[in-house]
């Protein structure tokens, strides 16, 4: 108010006055409008206010007094005339009529304005209504061209001050654009000034974006003036908390609004964190306690009242001592407690707090000394421990029990942890005891990665790495999948959860394969393991353990070994059955049922009998129930009824199966039908019997015939030659023929009686097998054919013969009956005869080779039969046809074999071969 010149008091009420300075023109807005205003317009402006009624001039601004060199008091005598030369009062009326009928806002006229001194210059006026004092008045501001420049040097100069000032200083056009900013506003941005004039409000102030910036604009258009508080964004990001004061400002025809800026970040921070100390106090689980020198309580938090009992108000007007019984009084606290606490500036309390219903808890009391507006308190913090010390207790318990876990797991489980980032890996002392180490030797197994790597079998390794390496990507294809923009989205969660998810989802690591151990041996071992994963998916950790399954695995391929046999045995052609330990048959194939007929509930346990035949079921019951008893195997024949109620002969074998520790656990077995065998068998069997009885009947047949033939021949033979000596020359030719056929008959008849005496003989008059030479007994057969021999002249050779283990009589009756025919049988050629034998081991092929007239092969089995001859009667010397017979039957009583090979008129050779074996 005192910058302004007022020439006439017009006794109004105050209130009025300062409701009508509101309303104010241009320079009194000004004035009211603290310093920049007063500069603003003390500098630029000359203003005339005129009373529209008598044209007096009622107030002038400080300009205005020095520019027209009028005193107040004088000034106050003027009307337009005396600055405005060039009009009288009756034009300058006519001039503002338009203004004063409110037909216009405005007018702007070139005029000459006049000085006290009487100089005159050229200027622009502009005249507008105004209220002073609650009066209509004209407002003549002087716009000289002049003038405007100094206004320009002028508001450089405010630049000046404005840019030195540390408030921000901001000029904003309508647009919200910056007209000019100074130095601490930059500083304060962080931007150049260049930067900040090519921007605007909108850019630094997240508050105003355009819309609301421009009704912000027209708000302070009314308002003119308003303080409030915003944020700026700095060129960095950060945004500054600002106090602003603003103002909006015409400037000839450019509206401003220019506001002052302080930053009050720093301030704000402050306070920002005293409310949360505030309310970190009073949301504080420890009771906080406020106390001063003598022990009076002078704040509390709000948790005292849920540990205390007591009430806010209550606490605040006790002591400390009224709730610590181990504080006696408030002077013990004074005399005692406090020196010590002034001392030590802190000191921890163990003291027992009584809550307002007389019962008491375990407190630890952290008391620090403040002080305060040069006083001093104590700051206490009061622990509840009753439920620390239950922790403590529970802990120490869960500690125990922990340890004893992993004593349990150090001595049983192989277990380690592998820290994949560092690579150290640490082995439980049950690791190194499953591989034949002590539990704490480090010297044998390091805590290294290459111990155990290097332990791993050559054919393992690779599966054991790439199951690791497996684990591991199981998390990549989870990250993958969660930054998938749908997934992310579906799943915004807690970290936590994030994470929890995640380990649902990893694939542990778990593989079987062999680790070396102390004595270079294979075991073989299950490691199981879990990976742990920072957060940005990358494996830190592998934690499992390794157990020794050497005896599972080979139980199991045992197992699986005996499933296969049972799956053979199932597969198996034949019925077959498995009984346990107590006897009772618990699984029968396929094939017995369907053999059977009957259903497999009919037959377990001992319901597999009823299909035996009736007169088979106590055999074999017994021989099974011994062979249970014994726990050894059996085998027994019965007879097994068909679906069709045919019995057919089964041999059955039972075979002992035991457990693996060797304990008997019953039998498995197969049945397999022999009927057509046992058949074939008893077919045989008979047909046998019956050719013994037969070939015996013949034997003795042959035998008794030939014996008793002998007798009634040699008769013949004895009185044939009889007559013939007696009476042969008496008896007529013819019948002296007669007579020598009858002579010749009876000796061929001696011949075959006896041959067939011989043949008889062979098995059933044989004699024990002795070792023999070969050579003696084909010496006496040479010897006992001496005048044959000679008689033919043959040349006999042979080789060394073996000795064999033979009935001699009977070889030397072989090579008697061989050689003889081999002469017999002779062709013109001088006779050769050669005796030889292949020997392999104790099996001789003795052969007889001649070159005699040979034998057509298709008689190469006939000539061995009985009786039977191919040459004449009496071609040869003629025969019985009994020799080759006789030699047949010798071979194979001494178990051999006998054949020839044979070429018409070159030669024959028999084989036969004798088995000492
Ligand atoms: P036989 O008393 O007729 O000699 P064998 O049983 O000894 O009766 O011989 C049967 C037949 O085999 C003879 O009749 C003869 O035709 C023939 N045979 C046997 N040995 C020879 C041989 N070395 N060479 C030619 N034929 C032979």
């Amino acid at each position: 108010m005192e910058n302004e010149l007022k020439m006439k008091s017009r006794q109004q009420p105050k209130k009025e006055q300062e409701k009508s300075e509101n309303k104010s023109s241009h320079s009194i807005l000004h004035t009211h409008s603290g310093e920049v205003g007063d500069n603003f317009a003390n500098s630029l402006n000359e203003v005339y206010v005129i009373d529209t009624i008598d044209l007096n001039f009622v107030c002038l601004n400080k300009r205005a007094i020095t520019k027209s060199g009028y005193s107040i008091e004088e000034a106050s005598l003027l009307t337009p005339i005396h600055i405005l030369p060039q009009m009288n009062d009756e034009q300058f009326r006519l001039l503002v009529s338009p203004l004063v009928d409110k037909l216009i806002p405005k007018i702007v006229i070139e005029a000459l304005l006049q000085r006290r001194d009487g100089t005159q210059s050229n200027v622009e006026i502009q005249i507008q209504l105004t209220q002073f004092m609650g009066q209509e008045c004209l407002e003549l501001t002087i716009l000289d061209t002049s003038e405007h420049k100094h206004s320009i040097y002028e508001l450089e100069r405010y630049k000046f001050a404005t840019d030195n000032t540390t408030d921000a200083v901001y000029w904003v056009r309508e647009d919200s654009s910056f007209f000019y900013v100074n130095n601490s506003a930059c500083k304060m941005l962080g931007y150049s000034r260049e930067q900040l004039l090519s921007m605007g409000v909108v850019d630094i102030d997240p508050k105003y974006p355009m819309d609301v910036w421009k009704k912000h604009w027209s708000n302070m258009k009314q308002k003119r003036f308003m303080s409030l508080e915003t944020k700026h964004r700095t060129a960095s990001g950060e945004f500054r908390f600002a106090s602003m004061e603003v103002h909006f400002y015409e400037y000839y025809d450019e509206e401003f609004i220019v506001g002052t800026a302080r930053d009050i970040t720093d301030a704000k921070y402050t306070q920002m964190a005293l409310q949360k100390t505030q309310a970190a106090l009073d949301t504080a689980t420890d009771v906080i306690l406020w106390l001063q020198t003598d022990g009076k309580i002078i704040y509390v938090n709000d948790i005292a009242h849920n540990r205390l009992d007591y009430t806010r108000d209550e606490i605040l007007e006790m002591n400390v001592a009224d709730i610590t019984p181990d504080i006696e009084s408030a002077e013990l606290f004074k005399s005692e407690i406090w020196p010590s606490l002034e001392a030590q500036k802190g000191m921890v309390f163990q003291f027992t707090f009584q809550r307002k219903d007389g019962s008491t808890f375990p407190a630890e009391m952290t008391t620090h000394l403040i002080e305060f507006s040069e006083e001093k308190f104590a700051c206490s913090f009061v622990r509840d421990l009753t439920e620390i010390n239950q922790a403590h207790l529970k802990l120490k318990e869960l500690h125990e029990l922990n340890q004893t876990m992993i004593e349990l797991l150090s001595v049983t489980d192989g277990v380690w942890d592998w820290k994949v980032d560092t690579g150290e890996v640490w082995y439980a002392p049950g690791w190194r005891k499953m591989l034949g180490y002590a539990g704490d030797d480090i010297k044998g197994i390091p805590n290294t990665l290459e111990a155990f790597d290097s332990r791993i079998h050559p054919d393992d390794i690779k599966g054991v790495w790439a199951t690791v390496q497996e684990s591991f990507d199981s998390i990549t294809g989870v990250s993958q999948e969660v930054n998938d923009k749908k997934l992310a989205e579906k799943h915004k969660e807690s970290q936590e959860h994030h994470q929890s998810k995640i380990t649902s989802i990893i694939k542990p690591f778990e593989h079987e394969f062999r680790l070396r151990t102390k004595d270079k041996s294979y075991i073989w071992v299950r490691a199981r393991g879990m990976p742990r994963f920072d957060s940005a998916g990358n494996p830190v950790r592998l934690v499992g353990s390794t157990n020794d399954i050497t005896e599972a695995k080979k139980s199991r391929e045992a197992i699986e070994e005996s499933e296969e046999r049972f799956k053979q045995l199932a597969n198996l052609n034949t019925p077959c059955w498995i009984t346990e330990i107590d006897s009772n048959c618990t699984w029968l194939n396929q094939q017995w049922i369907d053999y059977t007929g009957q259903t497999l509930e009919e037959q377990l346990g001992f319901g597999w009998l009823d299909a035996v035949h009736p007169d088979d079921v106590d055999q074999t019951k017994t021989i099974y129930l011994e062979a249970v008893q014994n726990q050894q195997n059996f085998e027994l024949e019965y007879r097994l009824r068909r679906y069709d109620g045919h019995y057919r002969v089964f041999r059955a074998r039972g075979s002992v199966s035991r457990d693996r520790k060797g304990y008997f656990n019953g039998f498995t077995g197969f049945s397999i039908d022999i009927h057509d065998q046992r058949e074939a068998q008893l077919a045989l069997e008979r047909e046998k019997e019956a050719l013994a009885v037969s070939n015996k009947d013949l034997q003795e047949f042959a035998y008794v015939a030939s014996h008793d033939l002998q007798e009634p021949l040699r008769k013949i033979m004895a009185f044939s030659e009889l007559v013939k000596e007696e009476s042969g020359e008496q008896l007529a030719e013819e019948s002296q023929k007669y007579l020598e056929t009858v002579i010749e008959s009876a000796k061929r008849l001696k011949q075959l009686v006896s041959d067939l005496l011989t043949f008889s003989r062979i098995s059933s008059r044989g004699k024990e097998f002795a070792p023999v030479n070969a050579k003696k007994c084909l010496d006496y057969a040479l010897n006992n054919l001496e005048f044959a021999i000679q008689e033919n002249d043959a040349q006999i050779t042979s080789d060394e013969l073996p000795v064999v283990l033979v009935d001699a009589n009977q070889l030397t009756m072989l090579f008697q009956n061989l050689v003889s025919n081999a002469i017999k049988y002779r062709s013109d050629e001088k006779v050769k005869i050669h005796i030889g034998v292949h020997s392999i081991n104790s099996v001789h092929k003795f052969y007889v080779q001649d070159n005699g007239i040979g034998i057509e092969p298709q008689y190469s089995k006939k000539i061995f039969e009985i009786f039977q001859r191919l040459h004449g009667r009496y071609a040869c010397g003629g025969g019985t046809g009994i020799g080759l017979a006789i030699c047949k039957r010798i071979i194979e009583r001494f178990g051999g074999d006998i054949w020839m090979e044979s070429e018409i008129g070159k030669g024959t050779t028999f084989y036969f071969t004798i088995n000492n074996d």
